[in-house]
């Protein structure tokens, strides 16, 4: 370590790889969402008699996002999310459809669709060899089980903390005090939150008072109030941070 460079940048290096504990984010960060989503819309209107899924999608995810920013004000539950998004669409599109039975069709076609990206078990595998590792997701408890179930991935974690569950959503505090309290509350210092999203997984973070690390593969610009520690466009990169600090 000494023949890094100067003594402050091995000082600030030592400090960087400090983690015993990772908190990571579900959707969009471990988990290929989009094609999640993009196979169970097409299940869910092709179930209604509906068709031209694909041309309907970009609709669904504009309701959706700006619903999910909703829930990270505070303005409505994650629970709400569920029907809420199939009532807007409906209205949007004008679509002869019962937005409760498409949201029945849609959460259980989440749950049963889609894969970790290419390389993610490898990395939660490795990364889970070293350090505590938990997941911290603003998503539907069944949606998100039947994915951690199918993927096998729920021995590598041991906390899930799922914001529809627990009636709190990220960038609160709340639900971080939930997952800390799981994990018999680590030190602040040896906790790092990864994930995808600047308002909820990097705000949330910063107002816990954690250290954050953006998951940016599309190489997005941030915002000049995002207090990012560190960002990365790969999750392996994830690993080599952490593994040099042995
Ligand atoms: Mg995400």
């Amino acid at each position: 370590m000494g023949a890094i460079g100067p003594a402050n940048v091995v000082y600030t290096w030592f400090e960087s790889m400090n983690y015993s504990t990772i908190l990571f984010d579900l959707d969009h960060t471990l988990f290929d969402t989009e094609r999640s989503e993009a196979q169970a819309f097409r299940q869910a209107l092709s179930a209604a008699g509906i068709s031209n899924a694909d041309g309907h999608i970009s609709t669904y995810q504009g309701i959706n996002t700006a619903l999910w920013s909703r829930v990270e004000r505070g303005e409505i539950t994650p629970q709400q999310v569920r029907t809420l998004r199939f009532e807007g669409l409906v209205e949007a599109l004008d679509l002869d459809a019962d937005p409760m039975h498409l949201a029945d069709e849609f959460v259980a076609g989440l749950g049963a669709n889609g894969d970790l990206y290419a390389g993610a078990q490898e990395v939660l595998k490795a990364l889970s060899e070293l350090h505590t590792l938990a997941i911290i997701t603003n998503g539907l408890g069944e949606v998100q089980w039947p994915r951690i179930k199918r993927l096998e991935i729920g021995h590598f974690f041991d906390a899930v903390v799922i914001s529809a569950e627990v009636g709190t959503a990220k960038p609160g505090t709340d639900i971080f005090d939930l997952v800390f309290a799981a994990l018999d509350h680590p030190p602040k210092e040896s906790v790092l939150m990864v994930g995808d999203s600047l308002s909820s997984d990097i705000q949330g973070g910063t107002n816990y008072g954690i250290a954050t690390c953006w998951y940016n593969p599309h190489g997005k610009e941030a915002g000049p109030n995002d207090q990012i520690t560190y960002e990365i466009g790969d999750l392996q990169e994830l690993h080599s941070l952490t593994v040099a600090s042995r």
